[in-house]
């Protein structure tokens, strides 16, 4: 069996290429440990797989129950917590703490019961300064939508996220972000990184996309290529977790061209349908966009290359 096979076969298995890549970061010991989510009625099975590989799993006390998630292109797993006994038999998704050793598992699984983002982080391998944002901004964003976009865009571009005017008075776009930290493909399944960055353009994030592209490309060549190139595209982003994939942007002053408009999100639906008409949108000085005469105010423009 081929490798590409080989990644086919578990993506196959996982139901999912991120959990897959995780998966396989902890078997070639570019990860400690990995935190996944497993639909309840498929876990002894994934768990006895895990286990044939053999790397050590640990189950969390709580299931996670999805269905209450306030959006369904965010990531961050908001959702309501129920004890894995209980729930009145209503199903949820167990976290599985997969590593090849024991002890890091279980300090995973104890520092996510104790709510310690920092260990939490450390244990999983995260970088310091993402795990340190996460901490900082967990409250509040509990509050809010629990996807971290909000802060996310303020650090990334303290110039503000959507650009500024420069001295000529002409609209000017941050650059590009690298494509590893793009993590707004994540409801299509395409992900490098596990953790939220503290900003789009975090060195130490980039370094840990750059690890786990190098192990795609060891198991598939093809893959990996697929991969890069659909995560660097140019994206409309909502502090919800709402995405709208942009193909083929080309930008001028304030204006962005584009060739094609798509998203996964039902919400997004009438934005899509108005950007592929107009093929064109505009960046507004206070944030937002302009599409067809008609303002988006929630809506961030952010370029992956
Ligand atoms: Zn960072």
């Amino acid at each position: 069996m081929t490798h590409t096979q080989r990644i086919k076969r578990y993506v196959q298995f996982f139901g999912s290429f991120a959990k897959t890549l995780e998966v396989l970061a902890v078997w070639e010991n570019i990860k400690p440990c990995a935190r996944i989510l497993v639909y309840e009625d498929d876990a002894p099975k994934t768990i006895s797989y895990l286990r044939s590989f053999p790397l050590q799993v640990v189950t969390a006390d709580f299931k996670i129950d999805l269905w209450q998630s306030s959006t369904a292109s965010g990531y961050s797993s908001k959702g309501g917590i129920i004890p894995v006994s209980g729930g009145e038999g209503r199903k949820g998704y167990l976290v599985l703490y997969v590593s090849k050793d024991l002890e890091r598992a279980l300090a995973a699984k104890a520092a996510e019961q104790a709510q310690d983002h920092a260990s939490l982080g450390a244990a999983l391998g995260y970088p310091g300064c993402c795990s340190r944002f996460f901490s900082h901004y967990a409250q509040e964003e509990q509050k809010r939508h629990n996807t971290f976009i909000r802060p996310l865009l303020e650090h990334s571009a303290r110039t503000g996220a959507l650009g500024h005017a420069n001295h000529h008075g002409a609209h000017q776009f941050p650059p590009a972000y690298p494509f590893q930290n793009n993590i707004f493909l994540r409801a299509q399944d395409i992900c490098l990184l596990s953790h939220i960055p503290c900003s789009l353009d975090c060195p130490k994030s980039l370094e840990e996309g750059n690890k786990m592209m190098r192990l795609l490309q060891r198991y598939s060549a093809s893959i990996a290529q697929e991969f890069g190139a659909a995560l660097k595209k140019g994206v409309l982003v909502t502090e919800e977790g709402i995405s709208i994939l942009l193909e083929g942007t080309a930008i001028t002053g304030a204006t962005v061209s584009i060739k094609a408009a798509a998203s996964p999100d039902p919400f997004a639906r009438v934005l899509v349908e108005q950007l592929t008409r107009a093929k064109a949108f505009e960046a507004l000085p206070q944030g937002g966009i302009l599409v067809e005469e008609m303002i988006y105010s929630n809506y961030t423009f952010v370029q992956f290359s």
